[in-house]
């Protein structure tokens, strides 16, 4: 790896990824060399994809950047900042939808540079549109058998429902 590249870490649940992260990856693509899509397997949250799925979901949204050397995918476990600095990182992103992510998402990066003060964290906004959108919002949808097109790449739609809706093997004919 050339050290000089200045790379981000992008850290999260991911489960599964939505149109909301990867425009956060796209945004902090334009300002950082490369960007480690970081699985956290220490999520209190329970997961619905196993770390290894949420891997292969993030690659296949991500191929184009991956195959430009712009991006990877990655899963980690213990102190996020720990990673960080293994990994030469600069810093850390997370995406900020609305003032309800606010609060913990300070408390975590204050603590995140007490832990570790080389590690900066920046925040991101997405696009308004994605500003309602959540993996957890997302799978219940599609349990319900909504229409999530608009919130992930296609190419994702079919391996989603099939683990949250398998009897809905035909999505959405409009
Ligand atoms: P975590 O469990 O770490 O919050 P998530 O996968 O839910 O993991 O979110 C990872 C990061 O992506 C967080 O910073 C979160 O605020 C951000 N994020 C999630 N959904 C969106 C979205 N629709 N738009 C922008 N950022 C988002």
């Amino acid at each position: 790896m050339k050290t000089n590249r200045r790379t981000i870490i992008y850290p999260g649940s991911f489960d599964p990824v939505t149109n909301g992260h990867l425009d956060i990856v796209h945004r902090a693509a334009q300002l950082f060399d490369h960007i480690v899509v970081a699985v956290s397997a220490n999520s209190q949250k329970s997961p619905l994809f196993s770390i290894e799925e949420r891997l292969d979901l993030l690659k296949m949204a991500l191929r184009p950047l991956i195959r430009s050397g712009k991006a990877s995918v990655d899963s980690f476990e213990g102190l996020l900042v720990h990673y960080a600095a293994r990994k030469g990182a600069v810093g850390i992103v997370r995406g900020l939808r609305a003032i309800s992510d606010f609060e913990y998402e300070f408390q975590m990066a204050l603590m995140n540079r007490f832990q570790d003060s080389r590690i900066e964290t920046v925040f991101l906004m997405p696009d308004e549109k994605y500003t309602y959108l959540s993996s957890t919002l997302l799978k219940e949808v599609v349990r319900l058998g909504g229409d999530i097109r608009q919130f992930i790449p296609s190419v994702l739609v079919p391996r989603i429902q099939k683990k949250l809706n398998p009897k809905k093997s035909q999505p959405f004919v409009s």
